[in-house]
């Protein structure tokens, strides 16, 4: 069972200060999460939902409580080793897609690897065949405004992918989408997920949290609902893992 613990957080809070004030946005979070999982985040404005993508993304830290990062205890690593389980695990994809507006669709899918070890003529084929992941191919030379929306969060998704990671973080990536093209970047996160990438996404709209196969809602700093999908609908987590005789792992192969 231990083996299949991909994320691990254990009574986690976060606490801000402010001036005189104190801002409890996590109140002691715990929570397992497997590898492949596709996991939708949801809850109101001000929940918390940003500050755990934060924490589990290690661009943040908590005040308080464990993480675990595939058996890491990342608060043992040092800024360095942080940025580099950053660079070499992870992806991350934002509401506002952040592409660099007079730079093509490949030179932004390469940017992370410009500080790499990686050739020049490497960078380039891992950009091209993210682009292809996403379903970009042919648009290597288009700059941000002459894409679409959703072809823009595709092009940041094709960015996060360049890496290789085996955990997408994406907070609200479909915040600024209207409906049709949401569903095009769910989609996108759904083939990801399907060749095994741990995907994490927010969302506020319940159409979207239906492309994921759990969903937990947080409320004022906790986790008040964990629910998988059964039979298309999302039902108690608790309930579902009776009904797998004990197998934890969700869309396993
Ligand atoms: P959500 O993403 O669910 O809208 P957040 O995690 O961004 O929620 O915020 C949770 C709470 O923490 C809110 O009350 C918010 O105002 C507060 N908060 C978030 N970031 C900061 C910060 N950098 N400094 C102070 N307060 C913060
Ligand atoms: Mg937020």
């Amino acid at each position: 069972m231990a083996a299949l613990e991909f994320i691990r957080v254990e009574q986690l809070t976060k606490v801000y200060t402010l001036g005189e004030v104190e801002v409890h946005a996590l109140c002691g979070v715990t929570l397992t999460i497997a590898r492949g999982e596709f996991l939708a985040v949801m809850g109101a404005s001000g929940s918390g939902k940003s500050t755990f993508m934060n924490i589990l993304g290690c661009l943040d830290r908590p005040t308080s409580g464990r993480y675990l990062l595939d058996g890491i205890d990342v608060a043992t690593l040092n800024a360095d080793e942080r940025a580099e389980l950053r660079s070499t695990k992870l992806g991350f994809v934002f509401q506002n897609f952040n592409l660099l507006s007079r730079t093509s669709a490949a030179e932004n899918v390469e940017l992370p690897l410009v500080y790499s070890a990686v050739s020049v003529k490497e960078q380039h084929a891992r950009a091209l065949s993210a682009l292809r992941a996403v379903g970009l191919a042919g648009r290597e030379h288009h700059l941000p405004s002459q894409l679409s929306g959703g072809q823009q969060q595709r092009v940041a998704i094709a960015r996060a992918l360049v890496n290789s990671p085996v955990l997408i973080l994406a907070d609200e990536p479909t915040g600024n989408l209207d409906s049709t093209t949401s569903v095009e970047v769910m989609e996108t996160f759904m083939a990801l997920n399907r060749q095994g990438i741990t995907i994490i996404v927010v969302t506020h709209e319940s159409d979207i949290a239906q492309f994921a196969q759990r969903r937990i809602i947080f409320r004022d700093g906790l986790v008040v609902t964990d629910e998988r999908k059964g039979e298309g609908a999302f039902i108690p987590a608790s309930l579902a893992e009776e009904g797998q005789n004990g197998k934890a792992v969700p869309g396993g192969e």
